[in-house]
């Protein structure tokens, strides 16, 4: 779950983090009462769950408090890459020296929360990461030992920050490895901090990302939650208990069990084809979780076939062919759908598909092979 930028801060702020002074608001109105007891100049901040909103025209300097209503007014007006504007940050505007970049992320090759900063912040750091990566500064954390000094020093040599903000941007430094155990977090980032004209340290901009398999011991996460700013089929997963990332391919892969979803991608992948997703439709396998499984690959554009991958242990596989055909009879995808079953009762299941003249297989690879044929042209049979 990835939340707003105001969250971010609130959170970044109860760790003693500085922030600079605002309000979050859905009224332009009352982003003028917000700026004029700020002083006046204030900038307005687009609250939507995109990177590069600077770019994209969601983040404006007001020099005053009537400029802010005006662009307050146009902010809320805004969709930014699809997603409706619905509330705007109100922050005192700040006079930046330098921007840098500190963050906190969780490094998969080397299995440990890395800290990672530098003197080019602001813009996008997995650009310069690529372009430039002499400018880019790791460090990993091994959580049994935690954040030494001596790491983060390391850190700040790199950066170019003058010497008497060492101990400011170690403080910090600290608090955002607390808040990133806290908050069980696999992104915490604050791009930029910056050194403000007035020689202050500051969370500018706040990015988390927190870790939904801990949802379970933070009731404080379902407060966070803000289901306005999800996409549709993220909500929907949500809803029905699905696990499901959206991914670059055509292939809609709709699977039961995470060990057997990953499996799947693997064998597309060595087919030559490009899963659309992960998706694990979890145990039990209920024709409601099969159905609201369909309604989110086929709402994907790029999804050109999906494939149906279902270990019948429990779940009886005929229940499961029941739940797909009444599925299909309701959603009448237009993209043909290849359906694998083996297990209880595989043999009644895949009958009843036949029956309906589905594309169906016993084995991975034959379904597989099956669904890379559609990709290609290749099969000649009814869609379904
Ligand atoms: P992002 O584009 O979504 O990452 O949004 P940010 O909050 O990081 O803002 C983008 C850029 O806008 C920052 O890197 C700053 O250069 C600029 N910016 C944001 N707030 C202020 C501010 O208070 N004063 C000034 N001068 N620039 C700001
Ligand atoms: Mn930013």
């Amino acid at each position: 779950m990835r939340l707003q930028e105001y969250q971010s801060k609130k959170i970044f702020q109860a760790y003693g983090i500085p922030i600079p002074r605002g309000w979050v608001t859905s009224i332009a109105g009352e982003a003028k009462q917000m700026a004029e007891e700020l002083g006046g100049k204030v900038v307005i901040k687009a609250q939507v769950l995109i990177g590069g909103r600077g770019k994209a025209g969601g983040i404006r300097l007001a020099k005053s408090p009537k400029e802010a209503e005006d662009l307050a007014t146009i902010v809320l007006g805004m969709e930014l890459k699809g997603l409706p504007v619905r509330r705007v940050l109100v922050d005192e505007a700040v006079r930046i020296d330098k921007e840098f970049y500190l963050g906190i992320t969780v490094d998969r090759i080397r299995k440990m929360p890395v800290m990672i900063a530098s003197g080019a912040g602001g813009g996008d750091i997995e650009q310069t990461a690529h372009q430039n990566p002499e400018k880019i500064f790791t460090t990993t954390i091994d959580p049994l030992i935690g954040l030494a000094d001596y790491k983060i020093r390391d850190l700040i040599t790199g950066i170019d920050l003058p010497y008497k903000h060492w101990k400011e941007f170690i403080k910090i430094a600290h608090s955002l490895w607390k808040v990133f155990l806290d908050y069980d977090a696999t992104l915490a980032e604050i791009n930029p901090l910056v050194l403000s004209k007035d020689e202050r340290l500051l969370a500018l901009d706040g990015k988390m990302i927190l870790d939904d398999n801990a949802h379970f011991r933070h009731q404080e996460f379902s407060e966070l939650r803000d289901p306005d700013y999800e996409n549709a089929s993220a909500r929907e997963a949500h809803k029905y208990g699905l696990a499901y990332v959206k991914l670059d391919g055509n292939i809609g892969c709709l699977v039961n069990g995470a060990g057997l979803a990953m499996a799947t991608m693997d064998i597309v992948q060595y087919f030559g084809g490009l899963p659309a997703n992960f998706l694990d439709i979890g145990g039990g396998a209920s024709a409601e979780k099969v159905s609201a499984a369909f309604r989110i690959l086929l709402a994907d554009p790029q999804v050109k076939v999906v494939l149906v991958n279902i270990f019948g242990g429990i779940t009886r596989c005929d229940e499961v062919a029941k739940g797909i055909l009444s599925t299909i009879a309701e959603l009448k995808p237009a993209v043909p759908i290849v359906v694998r079953l083996v297990g209880t009762n595989a043999g009644e299941g895949l009958e009843l598909l036949r029956a309906a003249n589905m594309i169906t297989a016993e084995t991975l690879v034959e379904s597989v092979q099956k669904t890379m044929d559609v990709i290609q042209g290749g099969w000649s049979g009814d869609i379904h």
